[in-house]
């Protein structure tokens, strides 16, 4: 089989205008941006408010192994799957970050033949979105350093400035840092370090935000820093919500591309589903329901994080909710979750280990109220005996199941799974979620412990409590809670695979994401500025005389 930068190279694209026609944009609001890509004004919106929705498929996955289970490898196929069904669908996913793009992961495009083109493209810089997310984070940076040169007017206290700067990189000597050394004209020298602009609270503002005047609101409450007496220090009070905004102006509009099979795709934001909530704009997602009768959606990492994120707090906040999840497992991560990483040959004592952890996400889904169906993404190391004995698994569970080969085949690999998923949508459901946003904090994490996690109890370490004080008394508590934990695991501990229960889960600390509307506890050490790797991708990419891009996947 052909790499996947082959297969994109070999596919022909569609004029962008042409894919903005099929699904009826009007032209005024079309920006193109060469002849592949184009930006839709987020301001359409409003007159297609009048438009009934499409239906929502949410696509999240079991425990993953460190290279990726394939979300956006499914979520391409089956919209493409749907399409070629002769009905409507648009995909909705999120921009890849550079970082991995040039660390191990790779790049956010999908695989094999269940692609958006042009890959390079969205790969590397795509339309500047996340350039200008860094820009506006770095300038908040900025600006606090330049107040408290000139006088500290609002008291801010150098010690307690939540706010790093960004860059879309990894680079882990960024991570602490000292700043402002060079003497007196330079400012006072305090502590800092970088964060990846997908960990900056301005990426998730952006992802929630319903046009400019939402935007800037979120904006003005975001809370950069404590005065010297402990009060919470905004954007607002820096007076800057007004040019941030105008520099996130272009980044507000969705980005329209396309699927290897020429069908629509709209990718816009990034925030990470660990310390925000891991899904493609909102803006994004509701012009594709207005557009198309089925929208494809990922969320991030696993179904413990970015689908019960989705489901407690997207849904919530945009006012929709998904009609059918599909839950991606594979053959590999089950082994891996089962206790091997030889993925190459066939062992069912470690798939009968592993697929507790499918067991757990099935029944944590289904307490949302939500139809399920299971999209086994098949990799050829999969062996028929693996394949019967999930299949069987989860159909004695009462669950749809499809093999998926849309990496192989393309839509036509994804066939079956279109038709199981369309009729998992037409059963009517109602969203349950699993705390009230006006809970007690201590209790949203509980219900989150118990029901999602599989613990027994929570620890608060010194520093939560603390925190938890803080939050309270400035009135933060009645926001909805995105618990930031390790992805390897439905526990706290990424060494605890498969179905762990019965044990303590411990909340290290917590932050205030005002702006962006949660309250996020820190449960174990989170990586917010990933590093390189001994030998990146960055040593494979090249670009030829002609502009010719290779290595990217
Ligand atoms: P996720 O969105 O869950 O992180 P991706 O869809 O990005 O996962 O897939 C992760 C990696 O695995 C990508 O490089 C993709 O090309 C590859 N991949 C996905 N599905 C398959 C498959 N069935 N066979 C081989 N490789 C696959
Ligand atoms: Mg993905």
């Amino acid at each position: 089989m052909l790499n996947d930068i082959e297969i994109a190279k070999n596919a022909k694209m569609e004029k962008i205008i042409k894919i903005a026609e099929n699904i009826n944009i009007k032209g005024e609001y079309i920006h193109q941006c060469g002849n592949h890509i184009a930006k839709i004004s987020h301001h359409y919106l409003k007159e297609l408010h009048h438009k009934k929705n499409g239906k929502l498929i949410l696509v999240t996955a079991i425990n993953p192994t460190p290279a990726g289970e394939g979300k956006t490898t499914t979520s391409i196929g089956l919209s493409m799957a749907i399409n070629k069904l002769g009905k409507k669908s648009i995909v909705t996913l999120r921009e890849p970050s550079l970082g991995p793009v040039m660390g191990v992961k790779g790049g956010a495009a999908g695989g094999g033949y269940a692609q958006v083109l042009p890959m390079e493209d969205i790969n590397l810089h795509f339309t500047g979105d996340i350039h200008a997310v860094t820009t506006a984070h770095n300038l908040v940076s900025a600006v606090i350093d330049a107040h408290i040169k000139y006088g500290n007017e609002l008291d801010i206290d150098p010690t307690r400035i939540y706010w790093k700067r960004a860059m879309d990189m990894n680079d882990r000597a960024l991570r602490e840092i000292v700043i402002a050394l060079g003497g007196h004209s330079n400012g006072a020298p305090r502590e800092d370090g970088f964060i990846i602009t997908a960990a900056s609270e301005i990426m998730a503002v952006l992802c929630l935000a319903e046009d400019i005047p939402d935007l800037k609101r979120r904006l003005q409450n975001i809370v950069v820093a404590r005065t010297r007496k402990g009060k919470p220090v905004t954007i607002g009070d820096l007076k800057i919500e007004g040019a941030l905004a105008a520099v996130l102006k272009n980044a507000l509009d969705p980005n329209l591309v396309q699927t290897i099979e020429n069908t629509p795709a709209l990718i816009h934001g990034g925030p990470f589903a660990n310390i925000a909530h891991g899904t493609n704009s909102l803006i994004a997602t509701k012009m594709a329901l207005k557009l198309s009768d089925y929208v494809v959606t990922e969320s991030g990492f696993g179904a413990d994080l970015g689908a019960e994120k989705f489901l407690d707090f997207v849904s919530p906040t945009a006012g929709f909710k998904p009609d059918a999840i599909v839950l991606v497992a594979t053959i590999r991560a089950l082994k891996y979750n089962g206790g091997t990483k030889d993925f190459n040959e066939e062992n069912i004592d470690a798939l009968r280990n592993g697929i507790a952890n499918l067991r757990v996400h099935i029944e944590n889904l289904q307490k949302f109220g939500i139809p399920i169906v299971v999209a086994l993404n098949k990799f050829d190391t999969d062996t028929d005996a693996e394949i019967n004995y999930v299949v069987d698994f989860v159909e004695n569970m009462n669950v749809p199941i499809s093999i998926n080969e849309a990496y192989y085949k393309g839509s036509e690999g994804a066939l079956d799974l279109a038709e199981k998923v369309i009729k998992a949508t037409e059963i009517k459901s109602e969203l349950n979620t699993i705390y009230n946003w006006h809970d007690p904090l201590e209790v949203k994490i509980m219900k989150l412990a118990k029901e999602i996690y599989r613990a027994k109890h929570v620890d608060y370490e010194m520093a939560a409590r603390s925190k938890m004080k803080f939050l309270k008394k400035y009135g933060y508590d009645h926001l909805p809670v995105i618990v930031a934990k390790t992805q390897y695991s439905i526990s706290d501990n990424p060494k605890k695979l498969g179905a762990p229960s019965n044990y303590n889960f411990t909340i290290r600390d917590f932050e205030l994401s005002a702006g962006a509307g949660f309250i996020v506890a820190l449960a174990g050490e989170i990586m917010r500025m990933p590093g390189l790797p001994k030998h990146s991708n960055a040593e494979k990419i090249d670009v030829d005389a002609k502009g010719n891009i290779t290595g990217l996947f």
